[in-house]
């Protein structure tokens, strides 16, 4: 990520107030910036925020650093970083809800295929109430990368040629029950 000089004035700290009120994300302001979670973390050395940036980041307001950067989708969810914290701060959960944040606010990187991924796997189940893997994928590959098929093509064809992968797009009956589910919806916080 490239580093910018960061002013007060553009910090939101309302947002990084209500984040607070989040489940999971309560300790945000325990933090002692002591750099643990980072030296804890195995992704961070590919992440273009350290989790202790990202943390500070966060608690000081400023929303779409954050929200933009691929460190939130590098977190494999591993719970390292929250279980040597010597704050309790929960990392992991923190993660979790940026990711759901940038999604919603339309702020992720746009081309990293990891929340396009997401988004598309969010979008299939929601309209069709079936995830299917090939056309998950395939979409996934076209609003990212679409060279990375090229790279998959030879697995893909393996797969279908075992009977492991179908290119049929499956949509379960009543779908309209299913998009009661609050998980489901696109209104979800
Ligand atoms: S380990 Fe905990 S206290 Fe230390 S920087 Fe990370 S979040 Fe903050
Ligand atoms: S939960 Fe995410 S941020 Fe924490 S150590 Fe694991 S990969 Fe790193």
């Amino acid at each position: 990520m490239e580093r910018q000089i960061r002013y007060q004035r553009e910090a939101d700290l309302e947002w990084a107030h209500q984040f607070t009120k989040h489940p999971g994300c309560e300790r945000l302001l325990s933090c002692i910036q002591c750099g643990t979670c980072s030296g804890t973390c195995p992704l961070s050395i590919y992440m273009d925020l350290t989790p202790r940036q990202v943390i500070a980041l966060v608690r000081e307001g400023f929303r779409e650093d954050v929200l933009r950067s691929q460190t939130i989708w590098l977190c494999a969810s591993c719970y390292a970083c929250s279980v040597e914290c010597p704050q309790k701060v929960s990392i992991t959960d923190i993660m979790y809800r940026l990711k759901r944040e940038a999604i919603r606010s339309n702020l992720y990187p746009k081309r990293f295929p990891i929340p396009v991924l997401a988004r598309e796997f969010c979008d299939m189940v929601r309209q069709r109430g079936r995830n299917s893997e090939f056309w998950v994928v395939f979409r996934m590959a076209m609003r990212s990368n679409p060279k990375i098929l090229l790279s998959m093509a030879r697995t893909g064809w393996e797969l279908w040629r075992k009977g492991r992968l179908s290119l049929r797009r499956e949509r379960i009956q009543r779908i309209n029950e299913l998009q009661y589910i609050p998980a489901t919806s696109k209104e979800v916080d």
